[in-house]
């Protein structure tokens, strides 16, 4: 399958480990918004937040049982914002289900 975040877990696109276990792995976003941009992914290939079904939803849920410890480690002490763009119009570029972990400064208030 012609997915780079397939291509991140496999190696064969090389990356910036943030974090990993079985189910998941985490890595510093090529073209930062914040201070600290990380993004999520599940092992398992899953388009979008759009594809999340009873049959695979469990990887979002240990995703979010990883994400304090991604933060913490990330010295993320005062908060952060997790965002996962689903679609054309969320402006969805790779089609690899992620979460954005974003922080390091204030955020704006607006989300779109
Ligand atoms: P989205 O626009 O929500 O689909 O987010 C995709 C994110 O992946 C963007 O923030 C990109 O900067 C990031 N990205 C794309 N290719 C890579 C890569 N090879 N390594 C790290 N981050 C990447
Ligand atoms: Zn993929």
């Amino acid at each position: 399958m012609d997915c780079i975040f397939c291509k991140i877990i496999n190696g064969d696109i090389p990356s910036r480990k943030a974090y990993e276990d079985e189910n998941c792995y985490a890595f510093h976003d090529i073209n930062p918004q914040s201070p600290v941009h990380i993004l999520v992914i599940p092992k398992e290939h899953i388009a979008s937040a759009d594809g999340i079904c009873a049959e695979n939803s469990a990887c979002v849920a240990k995703i979010f049982e990883a994400i304090p410890k991604i933060a913490r480690d990330a010295g993320l002490t005062n908060g952060y914002r997790i965002i996962s763009n689903c679609g054309d119009d969320a402006c969805q570029s790779v089609k690899h289900l992620h979460f954005h972990i974003m922080g390091g400064r204030k955020l704006p208030e607006n989300m779109g």
